[in-house]
């Protein structure tokens, strides 16, 4: 259990870019933190500062009480699950597990018995005599998460633990991690790039971008309150439909002229969009919040749109719609049994009470 802070941190390897800027983040004790973001964007630099595997250029990062910038790694009380499991070939699985504990002076008896509690949770008893090649992607990516439970540290740091595993395995192992977690009641940090990981997975997600935070807050509010434009197109799939226009007003009313299609902004949203009357704005909507006009209840001249429907792809339980208005492509998400015509015009409702409008200087969401 520990309660982790990060004050002003700040990373540069070479040369004028940081890796990353001044990140300022508060974890609290037994809280799941997903770091998330595209490749490159700082992730596994904080993480390995938090476990003291590299090097601080500026800022803080305390574990608890203590502020732990000039304490060594292996006194850290942290363990780290890795991508690549980083286990010892030659050793069996009970070795590999019982490794870091002999190292540290444990003995036997515990040894074994931590191993055995640790091998249970995690449904590996089966495979202790077994070297690691003999084991399945997923197997080995259990024993490296034993190793790291073996340990009881106050801490886990997950770097992209998934990524090497198949989409099924994926999926199976992030519900595994997830009850591990109830299990352990311990504090956890991830670090993905996968935002569909990060959203099921985490109490809390912090988005970044080039070292930089763009937001940190709950899945639902990342997803239904992105700080920006970049937050919105990061998180949720199919991406968010962007789509550059104009605020143009009409006698008391504000509308969004995209160039094709004009779409009422609501009375509500009016006080914040005003000032851009007449000015460039990106309107982000989710492909779940436009109908095809058939099966909508709320259909209006002011938010329906028509577009020629290029492709109609079935999915099961949902059809994507791959629309185009002449002047940008967008996917709508309707229901299993919609079949619009392909090549022909349609009618689609956008339901203006879940769009966000985007500052196109500042990429700031304007709402
Ligand atoms: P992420 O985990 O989000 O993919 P990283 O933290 O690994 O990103 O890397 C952040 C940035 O720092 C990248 O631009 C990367 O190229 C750079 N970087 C990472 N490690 C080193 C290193 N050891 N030396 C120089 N640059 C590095």
């Amino acid at each position: 259990m520990a309660h982790i802070r990060i004050a002003n941190l700040s990373k540069v390897y070479k040369g004028p870019a940081k890796a990353v800027d001044n990140v300022n983040l508060e974890i609290k004790d037994r809280e799941f933190v997903a770091l998330v973001g595209p490749s490159g964007c700082g992730k596994s630099t904080i993480l390995r500062m938090i476990a003291g595997l590299e090097e601080i250029t500026s800022g803080e990062v305390w574990i608890d009480d203590r502020m732990v910038n000039d304490v060594p790694a292996k006194d850290r009380n942290i363990a780290m699950v890795f991508q690549n499991y980083a286990l010892y070939p030659y050793m069996t699985v009970f070795e590999n597990m019982a490794f870091g504990l002999k190292l540290r002076g444990y003995p036997k008896a515990e040894i074994v018995k931590r191993v055995h509690e640790a091998a249970e949770i995690l449904g590996i008893r089966p495979y202790l005599e077994r070297r690691p090649k003999e084991l399945s992607g997923g197997e080995r990516q259990r024993v490296a998460l034993g190793r790291a439970i073996v340990r009881k540290p106050l801490v886990f740091l997950f770097d992209e633990p998934l990524s090497n595993l198949d989409a099924k395995m994926r999926v199976q192992m992030r519900t595994e991690i997830h009850k591990l977690r109830l299990r352990l009641q311990t504090t956890f940090i991830y670090v993905t790039h996968d935002q569909t990981e990060a959203m099921t997975m985490g109490d809390r997600i912090v988005v970044m971008n080039k070292g930089v935070v763009q937001q940190c807050a709950d899945p639902m509010t990342i997803y239904d309150k992105p700080a920006n434009k970049f937050v919105a197109s990061f998180v949720g799939s199919p991406p968010i439909n962007l789509m550059q226009g104009r605020v143009v007003k009409q006698g008391r009313k504000y509308f969004f002229d995209e160039g094709k299609f004009q779409v009422k902004i609501i009375d509500e949203a009016v006080p914040r969009m005003a000032p851009y009357d007449g000015k460039e704005v990106a309107m982000g909507i989710r492909a779940e919040d436009i109908y095809d006009k058939l099966f909508a209840f709320e259909a209006s001249p002011d938010n329906t749109v028509r577009a020629i429907c290029e492709v109609v792809e079935p999915l099961g339980s949902e059809v994507y719609l791959y629309l185009n208005s002449g002047r940008h492509n967008f996917i709508a998400r309707v229901g299993a049994h919609d079949r619009p015509e392909v090549n022909r015009d349609m009618d689609l409702v956008f339901d203006m009470s879940k769009v966000h409008f985007f500052d196109c200087q500042t990429q700031a969401t304007i709402i």
